[in-house]
């Protein structure tokens, strides 16, 4: 089995290196240096043209959006053998991954989106939870992969059922940042520091993994390392109200937050880590959460 590992970003560098513990793995990046970076830490084959990975038999992509691996699969698709299996680890569009997983069949290729969740620590350490769509014979055919990557490993339906999930995740994300950031924001306004109010939240009700991790390790040390860039989650909250909007669903407070996290992307630039978004909603207010 040789694994094809398509975009070595935050989450991809990780997997691909551990992956290459359990099988050849070639890898490809946009950015070829990455690639060749990689294959010297971490003993994987760099290549520089797509179709290197034709005879591969698992292609992994790990890329922005659905645009992206749609754009790959343009190249490679025509070079790939039938029988071979594609597994989406984006957090994709779960419409547009129908139509591209119906294109690779055409090549029979088996589509499965994968997309993620646990962060870059997860992707390091092999742990994370995979929200897999497709057909079950083809999830069983690549369990020796999943295995590798993830801990916590579900089936949710058809295709696009696990990037409907992720998306639907993220969303969720999103909204308790904001809404933690907002009284936490009004908490210290009237004295009350963060470090001394997420005492009491993370024993309440209304803990959460924002106030469990984000709060501490990233914003009251003042650190926001980007792991997780903000537009890629402002991304997932726009697919989120795509997905409401095709299951017929209102969503008010989706709407708000796709609001809130459009712009925040906007005004935060491609590089700002996703929990900078509650430095927004500290310069409105004009305090420094501690
Ligand atoms: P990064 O921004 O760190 O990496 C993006 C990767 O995609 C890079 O390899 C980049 O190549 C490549 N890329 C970007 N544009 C193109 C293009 N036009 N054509 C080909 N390759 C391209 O992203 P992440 O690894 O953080 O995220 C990847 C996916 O995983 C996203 O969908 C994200 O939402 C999701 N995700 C991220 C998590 C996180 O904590 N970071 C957690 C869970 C899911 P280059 O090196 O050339 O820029």
């Amino acid at each position: 089995m040789v694994i094809g590992f398509i975009g070595l970003g935050a989450m991809g560098r990780p997997m691909a290196a551990n992956l290459a513990a359990a099988a050849p793995t070639r890898v490809w990046n946009r950015t070829v240096a990455v690639a060749h970076a990689h294959a010297e830490a971490h003993g994987t084959e760099a290549v520089e043209d797509l179709a290197d990975l034709g005879v591969c038999d698992v292609i992994a992509t790990c890329l922005p959006t659905t645009t992206e691996v749609a754009a790959v699969a343009e190249t490679l698709a025509p070079l790939l053998s039938p029988g071979t299996t594609w597994i989406d680890h984006t957090s994709g569009d779960p419409a547009a991954s129908r139509d591209l997983a119906a294109r690779l069949a055409e090549r029979g290729v088996d589509y499965l989106d994968a997309p993620i969740s646990g962060g870059t620590d997860g992707a390091e350490a092999g742990t994370l939870t995979v929200m897999l769509g497709g057909e079950p014979a083809v999830v069983d055919r690549v369990s020796w992969y999943l295995d590798v990557v993830g801990r916590t490993i579900v089936l949710l339906g058809p295709i696009g059922a696990g990037h409907a999930t992720k998306v639907v995740t993220n969303a969720m994300l999103a909204t308790t940042l904001l809404a933690a950031a907002e009284g936490l924001v009004a908490l210290e306004r009237l004295g009350v520091s963060t470090s001394v109010a997420l005492e009491v939240v993370n024993g309440s009700a209304g803990r959460s993994y924002v106030t469990e991790r984000l709060f501490p390790e990233r914003i009251v040390t003042r650190e926001f390392p980007n792991t997780f860039a903000m537009p890629l989650l402002a991304k997932d909250v726009r697919l989120a109200g795509e997905v409401l909007a095709e299951a017929d669903v209102e969503g008010p407070v989706l709407a708000l937050v796709q609001q809130l996290t459009d712009a925040a992307a906007d005004q935060l630039g491609p590089d700002a880590d996703h929990s900078a978004l509650v430095q927004l909603v500290e310069r409105a207010a004009g305090v420094e959460l501690t």
